[in-house]
Parts: C-alpha cells; sequence; structure tokens
C-alpha cells in the first residue's frame, strides 16, 4: 500500500514513520526546505550551544505520554527548564501575587466546566468577585497563550493543560525540540521530499493524485497533515462535505509571537508576565542543567501582537521586554523576533477553542473524507494546538490508513 502524506511537521512525520513500520510504502511531501514545521529549533547565537532557542513550539508539559514514548524510540531526552511554566511572577498591573492569580484560575476552571457549551471565558470570569488585579492577571496569560480575546474563547479553554496556575516541572527536548522531526525524517530517508508544496489533492475509488509544485504523487491513500489555515484553502476534489468544511471555518486560529535576546552576567531561571502587555518572559536551563544567556519571549493575540509592533521588527516588543525585566542585562538592538500569522505554509499559531466551535466539530474536523485523511494538531480534540497533539493525530490517521487497508 502507498500513502502520500502532506507536510513534514510533527503530525505528518509520525502518520508517515508508523505507516513506514506497518508496511506501507510513504512519500512526505513538504514546502519548505526544512521539516519540523512549528516545531523550530535554532540558536540566537550562530555556534554557540548555550543558545538552543525554539522559535516555534518550546514547552514540554503535563501528560505528554506520545512524545515522551517517541524520545524513547529515537534516543532523545527531555532537559529539565528549572522554571516553570505554570507559575509566572505578574509585573505591570495593580500589585497582585502568583498566588492569587492561581487561586482565580482554580474558581474560572471550576466554574467553566459546568458552563453551557458556547459560554466564552469572558463570561464566566465577569462572575469573579475576588482581587480585580488577580482576574486582570488571568485573562492576560490565557489570552496570550490562546492567542485569542477572552470574549471569543470558549470558557473550556480554562480546563486545558495550558490553563494549569500550579508550579510544576516543565521540560524541553535537550539539544532543541526539532531534532524529533529531524530523527523520524532521518529514518524516513528519501521518502521526505522538501520544498515540494502540495497544491491539490484528488481522490476516487482507484486512489489519490496529490499535485505539487513539482509534479504528482499517486497512492492509495493520502494523509493532509498542513496546519488548519492552509488546509482551508488546499483544493480538495472531489471536495469536502459543505458541513465538514463548514466545521473548518468554525476552528479558531490564534495569533502568536516570540522573541529571543542575549543576556549578559549571571542568569537565574525565571518566569515574569506582563500583566498589560500580554507578553511573558523566561530564562531556563537547558540539557547541561546551566541556565542559558537567553530570555524568552512569547506574545499572544490580535490586539497584542499589534501593540507590541511586530510588523514593523524587534524593535518595540524587545524594548518592553527590557523594561519588564530591568534586573537581566539584555541586549535589546540584537533581538530576534519569530512570526507565524504571515507565515504561508501556516497561517496561524495554532488552532484554538473558541465559541464558534459547535458539538461534534472535533470529530467533524478529524473525519476522513473518502482516501483522505487528516492529521495535524487541530485534528487533536484536547490536545489540539500542542506537540504532544501533533504526535496523537499522526498516530491517530495512520491507525485509521492502516485499519482500511
Ligand atoms: P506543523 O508543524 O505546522 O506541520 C505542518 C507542515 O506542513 C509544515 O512543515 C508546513 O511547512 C507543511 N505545509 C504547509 N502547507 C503545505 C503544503 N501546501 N504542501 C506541503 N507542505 C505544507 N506546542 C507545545 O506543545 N508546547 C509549546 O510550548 C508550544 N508553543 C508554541 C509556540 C508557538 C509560537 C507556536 C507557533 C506553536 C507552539 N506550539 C506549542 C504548538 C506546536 O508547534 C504545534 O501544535 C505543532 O508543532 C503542530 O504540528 P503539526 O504537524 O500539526 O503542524
Amino acid at each position: 500500500m502507498r500513502v502520500v502524506v502532506a507536510g513534514a511537521g510533527f503530525a505528518g512525520l509520525l502518520a508517515a514513520w508508523r505507516l513506514a513500520q506497518g508496511g506501507c510504502d510513504v512519500v512526505v511531501l513538504e514546502a519548505r526546505e526544512r521539516v519540523g514545521g512549528r516545531v523550530w529549533s535554532d540558536h540566537l547565537i550562530p555556534g554557540d550551544p548555550r543558545t538552543v532557542i525554539e522559535r516555534g513550539a518550546e514547552f514540554v508539559l503535563d501528560g505528554y505520554d506520545v512524545l515522551r514514548g517517541l524520545l524513547g524510540e529515537t534516543g532523545l531526552g527531555l532537559a529539565g527548564t528549572a522554571m516553570s511554566y505554570y507559575e509566572r511572577e505578574p509585573r505591570g498591573g495593580e500589585p497582585v501575587s502568583a498566588q492569587q492569580v492561581a487561586e482565580c484560575a482554580a474558581w474560572v476552571a471550576g466554574t467553566a466546566a459546568a458552563a453551557r457549551p458556547g459560554t466564552s471565558l469572558a463570561a464566566v470570569a465577569a462572575g469573579w468577585d475576588g482581587p480585580p488585579a488577580a482576574l486582570a492577571a488571568y485573562l492576560s496569560r490565557i489570552e496570550m497563550t490562546d492567542g485569542i480575546p477572552a470574549g471569543r474563547l470558549a470558557a473550556t479553554v480554562a480546563g486545558t493543560v495550558t490553563g494549569g496556575f500550579s508550579r510544576r516541572p516543565t521540560w524541553r527536548v535537550a539539544g532543541g525540540n526539532q531534532q524529533v522531526a529531524g530523527e523520524l525524517a532521518r529514518r524516513l530517508g528519501p521518502a521526505v521530499r522538501l520544498d515540494d508544496p502540495v497544491r491539490s489533492v484528488e481522490h476516487d475509488g482507484s486512489g489519490v493524485r496529490v499535485h505539487t509544485t513539482g509534479g504528482v504523487a499517486t497512492g492509495d491513500a493520502a494523509i493532509v497533515a498542513v496546519p488548519m489555515a492552509v488546509l482551508r484553502g488546499l483544493p480538495i476534489m472531489p471536495p469536502v462535505p459543505d458541513r465538514q468544511r463548514a466545521a473548518w471555518q468554525r476552528s479558531g486560529l490564534a495569533h502568536n509571537a516570540k522573541l529571543h535576546m542575549s543576556v549578559n552576567g549571571s542568569v537565574q531561571a525565571s518566569a515574569v508576565q506582563s500583566v498589560p502587555g500580554r507578553f511573558w518572559t523566561w530564562t531556563a536551563a537547558d540539557g547541561t542543567g546551566q541556565i542559558q544567556p537567553v530570555l524568552h519571549a512569547f506574545a499572544g493575540t490580535e490586539a497584542g501582537l499589534a501593540a507590541l509592533g511586530v510588523a514593523d521588527g524587534p524593535a518595540t516588543w524587545a524594548a518592553q521586554v527590557a523594561a519588564l525585566r530591568p534586573e537581566l542585562a539584555t541586549d535589546p538592538a540584537a533581538a530576534l523576533l519569530t512570526t507565524w500569522n504571515d507565515d504561508p505554509w501556516t497561517g496561524e499559531s495554532y488552532s484554538a477553542d473558541t465559541i464558534t466551535v459547535a458539538p461534534g466539530d472535533e470529530d467533524l474536523i478529524a473525519a476522513p473524507v473518502g482516501r483522505v485523511h487528516f492529521a495535524g494538531e487541530h485534528t487533536a480534540g484536547a490536545w489540539a494546538g500542542l506537540m504532544e497533539g501533533a504526535l496523537r493525530s499522526g498516530e491517530r490517521a495512520a491507525r485509521e490508513v492502516l485499519a482500511g487497508r
């Protein structure tokens, strides 16, 4: 059986590898000149191994069991960050402690669990009668993380893994998350074709034909593992049913960006949030256990990114980061900015659970159409938006194809 996979992110690569292990002949068509998609590891200072940065996905969080299993298979390991993704010092707003913010988060999550479908996070949060500063810091963090304002976010986001506020360990893949993609691609060898964007997909009773800029790849089945924003514009013939396409349209597309700056002098592990700025900053350990000489920053929401001037480059955001962290000797003039919403092969940072999402959309988004199957973080239900979701979706799509063999 021959399977054509579109997209060499975590989802497409793991799907292809599981199919190859299952005895299928696979080809992976990737638009970029690298694998990994939204997992993109780099060096802030070229050639300095202490400055590995993640320009896309960074944190390995609670419950990343598929990723952990894959690390075991590929001989890679996790590095503790010595900070906690879940607990951040709020700065820039009215005085409030991380403990008060965590109490607010616990209240919102508990209340949201009983809310009717379609209720927004903002509507639930409006019932909080504790310190307003705690709510401001809470909403700033969730909006930043999910990349969408609270009025459009579904209240259920409060109960997801990224909505946790109690201090727990956080990891990254030692040496860079993108190595996971590199290891899968190495095992797949020449089956991975870079710089070969998929332009359209045709399917019928006899097979699939996947048209690329360079030609056409044929097979018995296809797995389309491109981001939702790209998927919406990809011609598929015969077309995906209207109700399925409508579910794709209802899925939220988040806006997020990252910024990196080098730090001189001694650095401790830290996590500090700008409450009014809709961004947070951290310093963290690498695989050696040493704290990197790097300040990492992440921002979210369309309005948040506009206020940081990301469309015009790193300068405005870098100045705000330096002002938030005066205790660190940063170099704002040499800041590195990474954006995703303007990237033609991504078009979003990740999918988000918004009030427009209807009951049942989770299954509709992931449902196969004829011989065409779908993978990617946006098809991962509760794990959507995360590396773990991308991997789980790849395994699920591979199982679907193998089951139909
Ligand atoms: P992608 O990685 O986007 O892979 C899709 C692939 O398809 C890409 O390689 C793309 O180039 C390719 N492609 C697109 N169009 C075409 C085409 N027409 N033809 C061929 N190929 C095409 N997750 C976490 O778990 N922890 C985090 O801390 C975290 N932080 C994040 C921070 C940022 C700024 C961003 C952007 C994401 C973050 N994520 C995080 C989310 C994580 O990156 C994604 O959930 C995951 O990597 C998505 O994998 P994927 O395979 O579904 O999609």
